[in-house]
């Protein structure tokens, strides 16, 4: 029996939409332009980005809360050709493009590439100011999702995003419920330096690239049933966390730099960032990520010390954190820190129960 090629079971699978992409292809082609053509979802690490965490729109979300939508339109309309300044997302989806253009030096045909999507919920009329300020920093994002208070759940998913960033905690979580990793992303308190040639990401490790089931004990029982719990469970993995498949799509392209021999070279570093301690608890996360066919470049155990110092020193492009307050302390050293509202932590502060209000009907 012959083989059928991955390409063509997707092309049974799915042949209409097939046809619809060439069409897209044809014309895209057509129109003799210089600017890459954006990849199709299948094969692409999708990143969706809500405007207000790609820009810096403080002073214009204040004109909205305070003197509503028409004024907040005009002003957008009136300043349309002055470009916003850049948000806490910024760096990141900088740092991206920068990857894509090493990828399609090494794979020019390739579609195994960073997709950005920009979310937003704004009115049409504000879309200029977007555009233009996207091509004034020579951004490549050709799709954008207007959604116009709609919630973006449905768009994430025909999106096929890897990667939700949004300044909203209720959508973050409402799409981290739907299965999408997803971070409320915060702007830091100082700037810091960030590498132009490699994107750096860091990682929690539970409640974040892993499930909660640990971080559990801990609260529960305290840290010397979780270290027996940890030692007694060390062959078994532990379930996976909202952010694992981001970091399994990270992996997806940080192979093809190692199958050009560009290893030492890649423009992709991962970091785990976790407080737990090594020799006590640490055995059972790399053991999950070995089961996981998962590779973290540096793994850094901190045994409880604060996060924020060195990530001071690591300088990512975004940190995934599940607990506020290492948020808080990544954020107040200059990291750009994002907030996944998963897992049982989201009820403690510092490892204290907070009162939780009370459920809306
Ligand atoms: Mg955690």
């Amino acid at each position: 029996m012959s083989e059928m090629k991955p390409s063509d079971v997707a092309a049974a699978e799915d042949s209409s939409e097939e046809q619809d992409w060439n069409a897209a292809k044809t014309f895209f082609d057509s129109l003799k332009s210089n600017k890459p053509r954006p990849p199709k979802p299948r094969f692409a690490v999708s990143i969706a980005v809500s405007s207000r965490t790609l820009f810096n729109m403080v002073a214009e979300r204040k004109i909205y809360e305070e003197e509503g939508v028409e004024k907040y339109v005009a002003f957008q309309v009136e300043h349309e050709n002055e470009p916003l300044k850049p948000g806490p997302a910024f760096p990141f989806v900088k740092a991206l493009m920068n990857v894509n253009s090493r990828l399609r030096e090494l794979y020019p045909d390739s579609e195994e590439l960073f997709d950005i999507v920009l979310m937003t919920n704004n009115h049409a009329q504000v879309g200029v100011r977007l555009i233009n300020s996207i091509n004034h920093y020579d951004l490549t994002i050709e799709r954008f999702c207007m959604t116009g208070g709609k919630s973006p759940i449905g768009y994430l998913e025909a999106y096929m995003t890897n990667l939700y960033l949004s300044k909203d905690s209720d959508k973050v979580t409402e799409a981290i419920e739907a299965g999408i990793a997803a971070a409320t992303v915060f702007m830091p308190e100082k700037e810091s330096e960030l590498s132009d040639t490699q994107l750096r990401v860091a990682f929690d490790g539970d409640a974040v690239l892993f499930s909660d089931e640990s971080e559990i004990i801990v609260k529960q029982h305290g840290l010397d049933t979780f270290f027996e719990h940890e030692k007694h469970f060390e062959n078994q993995p532990l379930a996976q966390g909202p952010l694992k498949c981001f970091l399994e799509a990270l992996g997806k392209l940080q192979r093809k730099f190692y199958s050009k021999n560009e290893r030492l070279n890649c423009p992709i570093r991962t970091f785990l960032v976790t407080a737990r301690s090594a020799a006590s608890s640490g055995a059972r996360v790399l053991k999950t990520l070995r089961s996981w066919g998962l590779e973290i470049d540096e793994a850094l155990f901190l045994a409880g010390a604060p996060k924020g110092p060195l990530l001071q020193k690591i300088q990512p492009h975004i940190f995934f954190d599940d607990q506020m307050f290492h948020i808080e302390g990544a954020k107040d050293l200059g990291t750009i820190a994002a907030h996944v509202p998963y897992g049982i932590g989201q009820k403690y502060h510092k490892g204290k129960l907070i009162e939780q209000p009370a459920k809306k009907e």
